[in-house]
Parts: C-alpha cells; structure tokens; sequence
C-alpha cells in the first residue's frame, strides 16, 4: 500500500506526528502496535473509515503491527453476519490485519480472572439494587452518589454471590459485579462502575458458556494490554472513561500499559454515522440492506461505485486531529471524482431517450467509428460505436426552437454527436398527443473529425447511442438519502429529513453496446452525466444494471450557498 504521508492533499495527523515524536525519543522501543476494535453489532460505516486509515496507517507507516479485534461484550446484540462483513470491508479497503481476527471473548476466563482478583483485593463487590435504585444512588452531575449498602460486603461474600452469578442462580439484572472506586467522583465513571451483569443469553463465539459478561470498560482497556497494544486510539468520548482504564491497569496483574490517545470522530453532514440510527434504516425497511447504495455503510458506498483509493484520499486529506468537527458531504464526492476521473473508461449512455432518424443512412449500413476509452490514458482499450440510421439521444436535448444558450440540437440547426459526425435536425415527427417521437436529419459524412466545409461549425457536442446496436439498461440515480445537512437536528426525529428523491429508476436507458458484457462492478463515466458502475449484484452481463456514484459536478454547493 502506498503511504499518502508526503500527498500533498495529506491532512494533518497529530497521533502520526507524536509517535514519530516517541521513535525519535526511544519510548516504545520504536514498537507501535494497534488495533481496530469494532463492536459486531452492524456494519462498518464511514466514520470506522477513518479509525481504520488511521490504525492500519500508523501501523505500516512505524513498520508496526495492526490487529483486527472484535469488542464482543454485548451477545443479543451482535452476530456472525456483522463479523463476516466487517472482515470483508476492511479488506475491501486494502488493509490486512497481523495474525488471526482476534476476539474479546478469546479472553473472557482472563477477565473473570481479573474480576476475582479484584474482589479478592477489596476493589470489587456483588450489588443486588435493582437498576432503579442503583440510578438514585448514582446521583447526578451536581449531586456525589451514595453507597449501595452492598458495598461493604466481606470478600467471602462477594466471591459467593459472583459464583452465584456466573452459575446462573441469579435473574438478569438482579446482581452486578461492580468495582469499588469513589462513589462521589466528579467523574461519574468512576462511581463504582459495573465490570460484570448478568445476560442469559448464547454467544455467537462462546455459546452457553457464560451467563456473565464483562461491560465494554472492564474488557476494552484489559484486552488491549493482554494483546500488547502499545497505542489504543480511540474517539473523544471515550476521554473520559481514560481515568476508569488507568484504574483497572493499575490494580490488576496485566501483562503491559497501553496507552490511550483520543481523536475526533468523523461526521460527514447530509448522513448520520451511527450503528443504531444505520440498523434503523434498515430494520424499518427505509433502505434495501446495510449495503443498499445510499447508505453510509462501507458496503453501501462500496455498491454506489466508491473506489477503496478513493476512500483512503478521503481520509487522507480530512486528517486527524483533536477535535469533533463535521465534514462536508462534497468533500467526499470530491474524493471520488478526483479519483474516478482518471480510474474510469469513457462511455455513452442515453437516459431519456428520443429517436433520431438519419435519412441520409441506408437501413441496413453499420459504419464502426471507434472512440478513445479515456482522454488521457492510452492503456484503455478503443472503444467500437456502431453508427446507424437510427439512433438515440437525449429529449434534453433537443428543441425546436431555442436561444444561444441552448448548444444542443435545435430544428433547423446543427450539432455535432460524440465522436461522430456532425448533423443538422430537418424534421420532426409527433404522435396524437403532439409528442415528439422522432427527428428527422441528415449526417454531413465529411465531418468525422473535421469541420463542415461550409465553415459554420455547431456550438455542441451530444451523446448518443445506435438504436439498432445499442444495448438496453437499468439505471439506478442516486442522490443523498438525507434533504437536510444535519438529520434529526431540532426536534423531529432524523427519518423526517429523508431526501424523498434519494433513487430515481430509469428503465430502457440506452448504452454503447460494448458495454453491455462487463462484468459487476465495473466503472465507467457516462460522458456529460456523472460516473456509474455496475451494482455488485443485480448487474449481469447482457442484463445490465448501472448505479450512479456521483453526478459529473456538485449540485448540492448551490442548495447549501442558498441555505446559507
Ligand atoms: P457507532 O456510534 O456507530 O455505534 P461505535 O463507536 O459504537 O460506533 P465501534 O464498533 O465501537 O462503533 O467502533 C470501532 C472503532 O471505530 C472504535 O475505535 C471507534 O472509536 C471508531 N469509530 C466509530 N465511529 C467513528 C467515527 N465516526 N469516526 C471515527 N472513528 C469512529
Ligand atoms: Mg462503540
């Protein structure tokens, strides 16, 4: 993989800047081991991005190590399902993690170990308050909390009643290992938090075995220092739950201190980049799947026609620092023009079309013109355009009468087709209801590549495609999913900023016919309309499906300037 540190695009990176600070000092051996810990609860989306560039990044920029590691505390919530495409997305983003996937749950009789040895020490007992009295001993911001009357139970007792827990004689809910810090700390997570509940429930990696679980703080920090992490990067709001693992580390046997660094999560506006609001949308049937090509997932940018490249740029030049701040959706789509401008073949593909009659084209003539498959790359293949009597181009363009502004095909005038000849429209032809259905005109055969020896050269070039050769396809245009830059901000919930025009279906598009045969996947850019690929799925060969990506230039700058 390449290192985009010396791009001139590269953001700032304070985390890369300070272990190079660390290297050059000695601290750390020079040794930077990191790791990227998703929940499996959904899909990865693109705020876990910018946590992977930034975890796998620093470990091959410092000649480190990075591990994939499942924080799997929370069973009824997570499946084998998020496992799969979690492990699919990171490596679909071009990153592959040191040794095997590894697991919390891989270290969960440690951690039991871990949470006797704290009882053991006087620094951890059984409560048995029910959740509602627990939260009015927890007190509040201004009010120190109280002690639950269990606090004070012997270390017998303690260890009898956890025993009681793990084998199952307790409900859920009636009994919680919590570990015993200071119940009136300004830092509320450090009010005796829960290290260990009780959940009834089967573990997609360790089945029945348990019925106590660790809660996400007791298993973070300890399952970071069992792996040797040297570096935990994780996002702001976990800042303060930093005093709570430095506590853990310090009365508990771990084998090393990783240390923790915090940096600002990645919002993008016009999206939402949560798994809970994510699962929403999917749940409710908003969308079609986690990967459905609006959705902020990876796998749905990853069908929207997104590049992994041009993710990394993207993460590449918003940076890391600090602090939380909100990125603008166009710098994304930004990233993907930039990046398929030059990744993507050329083509022609008519959305709307309106039949063109050459009448100076005999029926049954097939010249094969040819068109470079990119402007400035010659490793493309030609591309073969069937040029026929009848062809298609766009309704936008053409009109009957038109002013100056209008370059396109107006009656009476010329144009120039795409790679092609120049035409002038004589005629048109309209159904009972006063449509056009057709426009009859006339091809200057000298003009492939040269201007009309009458010297009046048209002012537009179109795109078109051979009605007789060309193929038929489906294509998807996609927009935000989201009409407002900040959904659910002020009162209503967020599915009340949904963009109701987040998918147009155009049936019977036409495209250049070699296109009809290539494979999922693959990206192109419709000349004079935007970049599109073929859907990872419902695509196949001779039965062609296209989702739009992104349009050729930003529309939503204006809607956000008249907001402003
Ligand atoms: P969500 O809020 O969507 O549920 P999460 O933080 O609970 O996300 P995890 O599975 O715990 O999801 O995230 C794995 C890693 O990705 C964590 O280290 C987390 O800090 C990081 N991460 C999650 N969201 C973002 C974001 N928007 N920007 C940067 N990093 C993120
Ligand atoms: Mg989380």
């Amino acid at each position: 993989m390449t290192d985009h540190a010396s791009s001139p695009h590269a953001g700032p990176n304070f985390v890369a800047q300070m272990i190079a600070e660390q290297i050059r000092t000695g601290e750390h051996a020079g040794e930077v081991i990191t790791r990227f810990p998703p929940e499996p609860n959904g899909y990865l989306h693109i705020g876990h991005a910018k946590s992977i560039c930034l975890n796998f990044g620093l470990a091959e920029r410092f000649g480190g190590r990075c591990r994939l590691r499942f924080d799997d505390t929370n069973p009824e919530k997570e499946n084998q399902e998020y496992i799969d495409a979690i492990q699919a997305d990171v490596r679909w983003l071009g990153f592959e993690w040191d040794g095997a996937v590894r697991f919390t749950s891989d270290y969960f009789d440690t951690l039991y170990d871990y949470a006797l040895h704290l009882i053991e020490n006087g620094d951890a007992y059984v409560d048995e308050l029910s959740s509602e009295q627990a939260r009015a001993y927890r007190g509040d911001w201004n009010t120190p909390g109280k002690n639950s009357p269990y606090r004070d139970r012997s270390v017998a007792e303690n260890l009898a009643a956890f025993e009681k827990m793990r084998t199952g004689a307790f409900a859920e809910g009636q009994a919680a290992l919590r570990a015993k810090i200071d119940m009136a700390s300004g830092n509320m997570n450090l009010r005796d938090p829960i290290i260990y509940r009780i959940r009834h429930a089967s573990h997609h990696q360790t089945g029945d075995a348990w019925c106590i679980y660790p809660s996400y703080d007791f298993a973070h920090g300890q399952s970071d220092a069992i792996e040797g992490v040297t570096h935990s990067i994780c996002t702001l709001e976990f800042e303060d739950h930093r005093p709570l693992y430095d506590w853990f580390l310090d009365h508990l046997p771990v084998p090393a201190r990783p240390v923790q660094t915090e940096f600002g999560r990645l919002n993008l506006n016009y999206t939402i980049t949560s798994k809970r609001k994510l699962k929403r949308l999917v749940d409710e049937r908003i969308v079609d799947g986690w990967d459905d090509p609006r959705m902020p997932t990876i796998s749905g940018i990853r069908r929207r026609g997104y590049t992994p490249a041009a993710i990394r740029g993207f993460c590449q030049t918003i940076g890391v620092s600090r602090s939380d701040g909100v990125i603008d959706a166009s710098v994304l789509e930004a990233a993907v023009r930039d990046d398929l401008n030059h990744a993507a073949a050329r083509a022609m593909c008519v959305m709307d079309p309106l039949k063109l009659v050459l009448t100076n084209v005999d029926a049954d003539t097939v010249e094969q013109l040819s068109a470079p498959g990119h402007p400035n790359r010659d490793d493309l293949p030609e591309r073969h355009l069937p040029f026929t009597r009848e062809i298609y181009i766009e309704r936008e363009d053409f009109r009957e009468q038109a002013n100056k502004k209008y370059k396109r095909l107006v009656l009476g005038k010329k144009v120039r087709l795409r790679n092609a000849y120049v035409i002038t429209a004589n005629d048109i032809v309209t159904d009972d209801a006063g449509e056009i259905i057709e426009v009859h005109c006339t091809y200057d055969p000298d003009t492939l590549g040269d201007n009309p020896a009458d010297g009046i050269k048209p002012k537009g070039v179109i795109h078109w495609v051979s009605a007789s050769h060309g193929k038929q396809a489906l294509v998807r245009e996609y927009d935000r999913l989201f009409a407002a830059p900040h959904p659910g901000r002020g009162a209503g919930d967020f599915l009340d900023d949904l963009n109701p025009a987040s998918l147009t279906v155009h049936r019977g598009c036409w495209i250049e016919p070699g296109l009809a045969d290539v494979t999922p996947e693959t990206r192109v850019q419709f000349e004079r309309i935007g970049y599109f690929v073929t859907d990872r799925y419902d695509h196949a060969p001779g039965a062609p499906v296209f989702n739009r990506v992104v349009a050729l230039r930003d529309t939503w700058g204006k809607i956000d300037a008249d907001r402003a």
